[in-house]
């Protein structure tokens, strides 16, 4: 996508600015494709279904905008006599190494990583209750027991599947975007304004909620693992916690269109 695309598009009046940094990216389930920049792009550059792109198309869809952006950017440097290439750059560096190492050292990026990992290993080894449950489903498909709905049930535990899985990493993600984002804190100018890093946060908060839930409906279905499950949740719910202590204002953080239902219904 050149350029002059680009910036035609993006001052298109329907799209909710800034829409796409809040959000969990699972387009395929987002009521707001119609209003996001980001997703207007990928349908541009032939991406339908940017999560299933194979890494080069993304790297390909990546590469294009970046440039686009980068050309434009120049072209704004230029006009307002701005050096993009003064400063530190190797200072610059370094400090966004030691940010990025402080924010992966903190507790709640350390619990996030250990969740991750622990999804994969629940069901690496929880195989055979899935097939328990597909032989208990099909019995009562089969037998046609009174007040039994396998079809429901059967939707309702893979959407609890789908869910753990978009994700699992995408929390891990969210809070280091979060953590690495605290320096505006310090910044005295920007004490009011809203912060990224609880718009980060808040992200990250609202994926452990619908995990939790998701965790307590797999309870609920595959018996055999109530304890494994209650495992996860436990620590979902301390990381929960943490997070909303380390990140007091981020669930009152606004996003855009998500949490703005008097203007996008
Ligand atoms: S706002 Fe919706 S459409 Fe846009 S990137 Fe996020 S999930 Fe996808």
């Amino acid at each position: 996508m050149n350029k002059d695309r680009l910036l035609k598009l993006a001052s298109d009046p329907k799209f909710i600015s800034g829409i796409y940094n809040y959000c969990d990216r699972w387009c395929e389930r987002c009521r707001f494709t119609d209003r996001c920049l980001n997703y207007a792009i990928g349908q541009e550059e032939g991406h339908h279904d940017i999560e299933n792109l194979s890494p080069e198309a993304f790297a390909e869809t990546i590469s294009g905008i970046f440039n686009a952006t980068s050309e434009m950017l120049s072209e704004m440097a230029e006009e307002q006599g701005i050096d993009l290439e003064a400063g530190d750059t190797e200072e610059i560096q370094q400090r966004l190494r030691k940010r990025r190492e402080d924010a992966n050292n903190h507790p709640c990026a350390k619990a996030a990583m250990q969740y991750t990992k622990a999804v994969k290993e629940w069901f690496d080894n929880s195989e055979h209750s899935f097939k328990e449950k597909e032989d208990e489903l099909n019995s009562e498909l089969q037998l046609e027991i009174p007040d039994t709905n396998p079809y429901e049930e059967s939707e309702e535990i893979l959407d609890a599947v789908e869910i753990i899985r978009w994700h699992q990493h995408q929390i891990y993600v969210k809070i280091m975007r979060a953590l690495q984002g605290k320096w505006e804190d310090e910044i005295e100018e920007l004490k009011d304004m809203p912060k990224d890093s609880d718009g980060s946060a808040k992200v990250a908060l609202i994926a452990i909620d619908n995990s939790i839930a998701a965790w307590e409906k797999l309870r609920t279905e595959l018996t055999d693992e109530e304890d494994s499950i209650l495992d996860i949740i436990i620590h979902l719910d301390k990381l929960r916690k943490d997070l909303e202590a380390e990140f007091p204002d981020a669930r009152s953080f606004i996003r855009p269109g998500f949490d703005e239902p008097e203007k996008y219904g």
